[in-house]
Order: C-alpha cells, then sequence, then structure tokens
C-alpha cells in the first residue's frame, strides 16, 4: 500500500461487532475477562486499548516500521527513549535542537549522572569524535528548530552503528510524508503527533516507531510500566488528523514555498531559512533525503527586537502562538518561546538572536498568507 491509503486504512478495519467504518473509541479503562488468563487481548488500557493499538498500527505502517507506540506527549515519548540508558551513560546529540528536548536531556537525565554532548549539526567528524566508550545513542533532530539545517541521517547512522549505537531520529518537522528515516537506518524515529501528524492543533501526542524487537520491548515496557499513555479520544482524533496527512502536507509545502518567495524579496527581510532554497546550505542533502521540504520557514528581521515586537502585534492571521504543523498559520519567536529553556549566551552562539522569525505556514488560502505578511513587515 501506498502512504495515503496506509494513512486511511493500516490497523483500521472495520469493527467486527458492528461494521463501524471508523474505529470506535473505545473509551474504558478495562475488560470483562472469561476467566484466570483468557482475555480478548486487552486486559487494562494503560497496557492497552484497542482505539490507541490502531493508531500505533498506522503509524509504523506510515514510517514503514514493524512497531509503532503512541505516548501522551512528544516529551513522553522522548523519555521513553531515554529509559533505555543506564544511569552514567552518555549520548551524542545535535546543537540545534527543540527547547524541550535540551531541557529533558540537562536537567532530568543529569540527575540521573547521564551526560549529553552537543555537536553541530552537520559536522558529521564531530558525530564521531563525541563518541565516549558510555555512550548509547546518538539523538538528531532534521531539519532542525528553528534554523532548519539538515542532517545526513544515512551519514550519521553508519557512525552510530559502526560503534553500536542506536540512532534516533525527531522526524516531526518533516512528517513520515517526507522523511522516512528507517529507510536511512535510524533505529527510532520519534514524532510530536501534536505537529503535522495530528495536524489540527486539539491533542497533544508523541509516538515512537522501530523495526528492532528488542528496541520495541524496552520501549513497550516502560510505555506501559511509566504510564504516559495518550486517552482513547486522543488516539481517535490524531487518527482522524492523520488521514489527511499527505494532502495537507503538499499544500504546507505549496503555501511555504510562496511565502520563501515573498520574504526573500522583501527589503525588510535580511535572510531567509528554508531547506528548499537553492541557497540553502544543506539543499543538496534536501534532495537526497527529503522528498519535498516542508511546511516551517525562518527568517531574520532587519532591526531590532523592537521592530521584531511590532511585526509580530501586526499580524492578523498568523497566530502568535508556540507549536507548529496544524492546518492554521503561526507565527513564533524562538528566542523567546520554544528556545526559551536555552540558555541566551548558548542560544545566541547557534545563530537563535532575537530577530529570528519562525512561521508555520498552514493551509489558508495563499492569496491571504501574502496579504497578512505584506501589511505586517510594511513600514
Ligand atoms: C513539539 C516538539 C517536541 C515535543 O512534543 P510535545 O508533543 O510538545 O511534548 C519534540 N520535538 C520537536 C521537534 C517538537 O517540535
Amino acid at each position: 500500500m501506498k502512504f495515503s491509503t496506509k494513512a486511511i486504512h493500516a490497523g483500521q478495519e472495520p469493527d467486527p461487532s458492528t461494521g463501524a467504518i471508523m474505529t470506535p473509541i473505545f473509551q474504558t479503562s478495562t475488560y470483562a475477562q472469561a476467566g484466570p488468563g483468557e482475555h480478548k487481548g486487552f486486559e487494562y488500557s494503560r497496557a492497552s486499548n484497542p482505539t490507541r493499538c490502531a493508531l500505533e498500527e498506522c503509524l509504523a505502517a506510515l514510517e514503514d516500521g514493524r512497531y509503532g507506540l503512541a505516548f501522551a506527549s512528544g516529551m513522553a515519548a522522548e523519555n521513553a527513549v531515554l529509559s533505555l540508558l543506564n544511569a552514567g551513560e552518555h549520548l551524542v546529540s545535535c546543537d540545534d535542537l527543540y527547547g524541550g528536548t535540551y531541557r529533558c536531556f540537562e536537567h532530568i537525565l543529569r540527575r540521573s549522572n547521564i551526560e549529553t554532548s552537543y555537536v553541530s549539526a552537520n559536522s558529521l567528524a564531530a558525530y564521531e569524535q563525541a563518541i565516549r566508550p558510555n555512550t548509547r545513542l546518538i539523538w538528531v533532530e532534521t531539519p532542525t528548530n528553528p534554523l532548519l539545517r539538515l542532517i545526513d541521517i544515512q551519514a550519521v547512522a553508519e557512525i552510530a552503528h559502526r560503534h553500536k549505537l542506536l540512532l534516533v531520529v525527531d522526524n516531526t518537522f518533516a512528517s513520515p510524508y517526507f522523511q522516512q528515516p528507517l529507510h536511512l537506518g535510524a533505529d527510532i524515529v520519534l514524532h510530536s503527533t501534536t505537529k503535522y501528524i495530528n495536524g489540527h492543533s486539539d491533542i497533544i501526542g508523541g509516538a515512537l516507531i522501530t523495526n528492532s524487537d528488542e528496541v520495541y520491548e524496552g520501549l513497550k515496557f516502560y510505555q506501559s510500566a511509566a504510564g504516559g499513555v495518550p486517552g482513547p479520544f486522543d488516539a481517535w482524533l490524531t487518527l482522524r488528523g492523520l488521514k489527511t496527512l499527505a494532502l495537507r502536507m503538499r499544500q504546507h509545502e505549496e503555501n511555504a514555498r510562496a511565502v520563501v518567495h515573498f520574504l526573500t524579496e522583501h527589503p525588510r527581510v535580511e535572510k531567509v531559512y528554508y531547506p528548499g532554497l537553492a541557497s540553502h546550505s544543506d539543499h543538496e542533502l534536501a534532495d537526497r533525503q527529503m522528498s519535498g521540504s516542508g511546511g516551517m520557514v525562518s527568517f531574520l528581521l532587519r532591526g531590532t527586537f523592537a521592530d521584531v515586537d511590532r511585526v509580530i502585534r501586526k499580524f492578523k492571521l498568523f497566530a502568535y502562538a508556540k507549536s507548529l504543523g496544524g492546518i492554521e498559520s503561526l507565527v513564533c519567536h524562538p528566542a523567546t518561546m520554544t528556545q526559551g529553556p536555552i540558555p541566551k549566551e548558548i542560544r545566541e552562539a547557534r545563530g537563535i538572536t532575537d530577530t529570528l522569525l519562525r512561521l508555520s505556514v498552514g493551509i489558508e488560502d495563499i492569496e491571504d498568507l501574502l496579504a497578512d505578511l505584506d501589511q505586517a513587515l510594511a513600514t
């Protein structure tokens, strides 16, 4: 089956008891059993729930993986991955990272004496050099947030496997429609399903997909033991949202390209970051590892924070809000929002200055989006 067919059908058989075409919301905590040890595969909804199982199977199919697991948030999914590490071990990550992930590495893992080394996103030699005898995994996010740099997943996977490490790829920004890291050698794919996968800004959720039996067992154990699972209604909303993932991603990309074109020509814009731009430093890699560049666009405004502040307040359609990947357009100020948990010196050294803005380009009519940008950027 191809992508959209999987989104609509994988894990989603008509309900055998009624014929209902849509997966029911099994809003139940527990399941009647015939007797000791005799049940229909479900015992308690923290361990498994039929609506969540349908979602998990569909998520696995979209990444072309064997196993999918759904979580209550992207961060809950991240913590499941990190539960594979033991106290005193080490991980290597890229430096242009979602702020919440950085906070988790620095403030939760450190308490277990687990250290993280951060390397410049696309310096392959740096990944290799950062590996220590106690390193267990490499964690990358590509495209990165918010500068949309790319990391060569295949090359990093080779390094990871040469050192017997796991490679984790946070695929939230690309979505499985534009990038499938398992095909490029990743061991675990992570999503904040809050973003493109659900796509309608009405749930918080996370997911992990893997092909490895051993990794799956560890993650599944943690999911049930730690308990950060989504409720049946959120699982159902996510399943409903992801059916249109391909359609939405194509429109996000088409609109993003028009926005990029508009911004590139605009006198108040100093620089535009978008992997699909021929001038982007990782453009060639984008062609190789992604089938599209997605809907995220970042840009530097000429001027000071006061100018940025004025522009933000003038937007009428682009809502000033955290998050991304929904059908509606959003504008965010990374230095004070998503990258807020990162200390200012570290943030600025990574290029995330006060005049950087990030757009999550929605699927509204492009004429309206461009008109909004035009009036917001007018002096
Ligand atoms: C939002 C996000 C997360 C965290 O996910 P939540 O659903 O907010 O917990 C992780 N990684 C990336 C790239 C994100 O954008």
